[in-house]
């Protein structure tokens, strides 16, 4: 119970009140780090440095969120399986209305009830962080335009391929003597 409290608390902090605000834009600004990702199940983030700013626009009947995120998460490579910064950009648009059920479809708006008061961005923070980073995870090219990889570990793990191909034949060898024994 009472790390549940916590948690709601933690989170807490992306709570955007706008019922007092008045009509215009309004910025907030959030940091990011690793902490944040403990309150997701399932994150394929643990560690990040992210700087989110949402422009809240409020008009008289809905509100516009619009989410600027920049910075990096840590990601294992696929190809030297060392851990890097991956950098990670996005700028999202999504509206807010109010209503008591969704009387309009599309992933850029979100329904909530007339009496809220304030909206909860945490959800929204993650879920571009996560779409934002690249399907591959590979160190970004060094300045120079060489591999950012380790290449001390992608020396070591192209030893460990050729050994393991040179093995299977062995044994695709053996197989073969046993085959034509019989
Ligand atoms: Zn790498």
């Amino acid at each position: 119970m009472q790390h549940f409290f916590r948690t709601v608390e933690k989170l807490s902090t992306y709570n955007i009140l706008f019922k007092g605000l008045k009509e215009g834009s309004h910025v907030f600004d959030f940091q990011i780090g690793d902490s944040f990702f403990e309150h997701f199940e399932n994150s394929l983030i643990n560690q990040a440095a992210v700087k989110v700013q949402v422009t809240l626009e409020k008009h008289s009947s809905f509100l516009a969120l619009q989410i600027r995120l920049e910075g990096t998460v840590k990601l294992m490579c696929d190809r030297c399986l060392d851990w890097y910064d991956q950098p990670v950009e996005d700028q999202e648009t999504v509206f807010v209305k109010f209503g008591e059920t969704e009387s309009e479809e599309g992933d850029d708006v979100i329904w909530i009830l007339p009496e809220e008061y304030q909206i909860n961005v945490a959800q929204l923070i993650y879920e571009y962080i996560s779409i934002s980073v690249p399907l591959k995870h590979v160190h970004p090219d060094r300045k120079d335009g060489k591999s950012g990889c380790d290449p001390e570990m992608l020396e070591k793990l192209e030893k460990y391929t050729h050994q393991e191909v040179e093995k299977t034949d062995e044994r695709w060898d053996e197989l073969k003597k046993l085959l034509n024994n019989n």
